[in-house]
């Protein structure tokens, strides 16, 4: 009994400390990488791994693949691989839900004033950034772009 819960809060301390976060092409495209990845900083996000690249239609479906029963899904593939993007690996205590209160609501025109959406975002779709919604997906998704030889 007394192992298990030290187990417990021992996960429990370990857990939530990354999360995965794209700057979407509309952002990188108009210049507002820099801006964005400042207000990560300041909102008190580490970047472990950080790289600029562009994601094929393949790998976007994949990345995107849990949506792929929604009607926007090949929208938004088109729309992912259709420049360079920004991957970043970051690390803050409850990283996931600090990082999806710092980017405010999907559609920007719901997200909360001195979120990045609220800032970046051109619309629903192109919405400047992309944030994990789990610990389980900050992994996967940050294995998609960076090796162990890649994460500092
Ligand atoms: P998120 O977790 O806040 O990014 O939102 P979702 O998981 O619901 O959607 C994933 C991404 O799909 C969003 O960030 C948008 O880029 C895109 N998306 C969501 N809704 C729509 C839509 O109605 N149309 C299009 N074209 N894209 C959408």
């Amino acid at each position: 009994m007394l192992l298990l819960h030290t187990e417990k809060l021992k996960q429990i301390k370990m857990a939530g400390t990354r999360t995965f976060t794209m700057i979407k092409p509309e952002a990188v495209e108009n210049g507002s990488t820099g801006a964005i990845l400042d207000k990560m900083i300041k909102g008190g996000f580490r970047i472990i791994s950080l790289k600029k690249t562009q994601l094929s239609p393949e790998l976007a479906g994949k990345f995107y693949e849990v949506h792929k029963e929604r009607p926007f899904y090949g929208e938004l593939v088109d729309y992912m691989s259709s420049g360079p993007i920004v991957a970043a690996f970051l690390e803050k205590d409850n990283a996931v839900l600090d990082f999806r209160t710092l980017i405010g609501a999907t559609d920007p025109s719901e997200a909360a004033e001195g979120t990045i959406r609220k800032e970046f975002a051109e619309s629903k779709a192109k919405n400047a950034v992309h944030g994990s919604d789990s610990d389980e997906n900050a992994e996967i998704e940050a294995s998609f772009f960076f090796t162990e030889f890649e994460r500092f």
